[in-house]
């Protein structure tokens, strides 16, 4: 099957699995995921699944994009914080329905790999930051939204107290023994709100930057 057909497949599919807002597909249609995936596997660029990446990591499958992205209930005026860019095809996706998207990594190779990709597309609304999330961005704090695509064990602290108030957070939780559920946090008035979502797999986040070596 050629890519340009497997993409029709996959809006199909991502369609029939529930993902309902036309805006959010229109972003997965128009974002060329074959640029995203390493090499050995462009052809399954458009497979509705995950795939490895550099530094051990992976980009996300697609209906796992679209789910948290239309979770996220983003407008065109968001201010968006990602944690874990990848290979930035999750920012891509949100950097089209929002004003602006802040991405941070923990791998220097990924971040300065994405951020190419995002000049190459001229997605100019994407900011790349080398950084860990767990500390967020303070700098750039309040966000409307924060999209979480690694692990914790638990909502990091310093990173929901950059949520504005109404601000929404989709988060995977590791819940132990493997098991790990999207969480859909919300900032009140009157504190946080916590909804559980979907059953998931993400790489674990882990603190602070990672070492790599020099080349
Ligand atoms: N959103 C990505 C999926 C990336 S996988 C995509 O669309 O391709 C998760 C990423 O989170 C990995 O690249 C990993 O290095 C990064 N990560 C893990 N812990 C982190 C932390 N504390 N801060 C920033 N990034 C982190």
């Amino acid at each position: 099957m050629s890519n340009e057909t497997a993409k029709v497949k996959l809006i199909m599919d991502l369609r029939a699995r529930g993902i309902r807002s036309t805006a959010v597909l229109e972003a997965i249609e128009t974002t060329p995921r074959e640029k995203f995936v390493s090499e050995p596997f462009f052809d399954q660029a458009y497979a509705d699944q995950s795939l490895p990446i550099s530094c051990g990591q992976t980009i996300s499958q697609p209906y796992i994009v679209a789910y948290m992205t239309e979770q996220l209930g983003l407008n065109d005026r968001s201010l968006v914080l990602e944690v874990g860019t990848g290979s930035g095809y999750q920012a891509a996706v949100l950097s089209k329905l929002c004003r602006r998207v802040f991405t941070l990594e923990r791998y220097r190779t990924l971040s300065m790999k994405a951020r190419h990709l995002f000049e190459e597309l001229s997605l100019r609304n994407i900011t790349t930051i080398i950084g860990d999330g767990f500390k967020g961005w303070p700098q750039q704090a309040p966000f409307d939204h924060i999209i979480v695509t690694a692990s914790p064990t638990k909502v990091p602290k310093d990173l929901v107290e950059q949520l504005a108030l109404g601000g929404v957070m989709i988060i995977p939780l590791n819940q132990g023994r493997g098991k790990q559920a999207l969480f859909k946090i919300t900032r009140t008035q009157n504190g946080f709100e916590q909804e559980k979502l979907i059953d998931v797999r993400f790489v674990p986040m882990l603190e602070g930057l990672a070492r790599e070596r020099k080349v």
